[in-house]
């Protein structure tokens, strides 16, 4: 591993100033960065890393008004055990719940868990072994040909089949959350991006100098309930095969599966299956059927298909 910088940002300003000069990387948790840096994923690591958990004041999680707002350097354990998360926003609570262990959702923030990378096995090679299309921005994707197993059901993204693994994502997207940069306000529906780019925050739409702040999130309807479901292979510190939350109720359903594509994904025909109607083993099955739309096998990822339909029933019936 080569030497890094560690410098400790004092504001968000100080921070961006620092984060616009080239090799630089921001930090806060580390538990997903410093794997990265350690195993020199990228051709051309970081040379600085900007520390975020120097900055006062942003790890908040209130409720304003009818909004959860939550700073990006809150850690996940936090966000799992607050009261006022796990009343209106269960699925957020439940999501962070169920990311790793106790020491990462401690160490874990909710900003590093929408930025981090993706887990595709040829992107994260060491030393740049697999020198991917994500990476390099020439070739094809290795995963197009090789071993797709947990890989996009939905197609490419900017010819990549990498998934966002995160899960509290899927969450933040359907609740309708406002992601707050130093620099915009930008819907979590719209936030999520496959960067084929060397030294880029990669599965984000997010600039080199700019720095996820605050996420608000607002009230469900009234009635409303919501869930979060998730298959791993194993039950702790495990990554999602496919993850799935929804927000049902008040005559709307909001159903969003994460792990499936570069992005989370709203599933339109199985939210539009079951708005409005009661909440039962029939509408669910029959909803989770079209959550299927669109969903392509790229050659050993066909039983996705299948677990995403789960999924998606499990967090209907969830609701109800
Ligand atoms: C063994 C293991 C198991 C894991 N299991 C899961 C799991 O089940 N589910 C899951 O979702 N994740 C999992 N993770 C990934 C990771 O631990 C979490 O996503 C965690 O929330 C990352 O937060 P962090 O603060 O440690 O991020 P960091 O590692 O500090 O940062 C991650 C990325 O986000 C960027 N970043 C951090 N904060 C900001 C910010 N405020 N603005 C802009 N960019 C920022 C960093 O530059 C970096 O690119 C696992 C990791 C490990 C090592």
């Amino acid at each position: 591993m080569k030497d890094i910088k560690h410098f400790n940002a004092t504001s968000i300003n100080d921070a961006a100033a620092k984060l616009a000069e080239a090799g630089s990387a921001p930090i806060a948790g580390g538990t997903d960065l410093v794997t990265i840096l350690r195993a020199m994923v990228n051709p051309n690591s970081p040379d600085t890393i900007v520390n975020l958990k120097t900055i006062p004041d942003m790890a908040y999680i209130r409720e304003e008004g009818d909004a959860l707002k939550i700073g990006a350097l809150a850690t996940l354990s936090a966000i799992a055990a607050s009261s006022v998360v796990r009343g209106k926003w269960a699925a957020l609570a439940q999501a962070a719940h169920k990311v790793g262990s106790p020491q990462l959702r401690n160490a874990g923030t909710i900003g590093g868990n929408i930025c981090q990378e993706t887990r595709c096995w040829y992107y994260r090679t060491e030393h740049n072994y697999f020198a991917c299309l994500k990476k390099n921005q020439q070739g094809l994707c290795y995963a197009l040909t090789g071993d797709n197993r947990y890989h996009s059901i939905f197609g490419a993204t900017n010819g990549c089949v990498c998934v966002n693994p995160s899960d509290t994502a899927p969450a933040l997207v359907a609740f309708g959350a406002t992601i707050k940069t130093n620099k915009r306000d930008i819907a979590a529906a719209d936030f999520f991006d496959v960067k084929v780019a060397p030294n880029k925050s990669a599965m984000t739409v997010l600039g080199q100098d700019e720095i996820v702040t605050e996420i608000s999130v607002p009230a469900p309807a009234s009635g409303a309930k919501s869930a979060f479901v998730k298959f791993a292979l194993r039950r702790a510190i495990d990554f999602p095969i496919v993850n799935c939350a929804a927000v049902i109720g008040g005559g709307s359903a909001s159903i969003v599966l994460n792990a499936v594509a570069g992005k989370p994904r709203k599933v339109t025909a199985a939210e539009q299956s079951i708005a409005g109607k009661t909440i039962n083993e029939a509408n669910a099955a029959a909803a989770a059927e079209q959550a299927a739309t669109g969903t392509l096998s790229i050659g050993k990822n066909k039983y996705m298909i299948q677990l995403a339909k789960a999924m998606v029933k499990k967090a209907i019936l969830a609701c109800a």
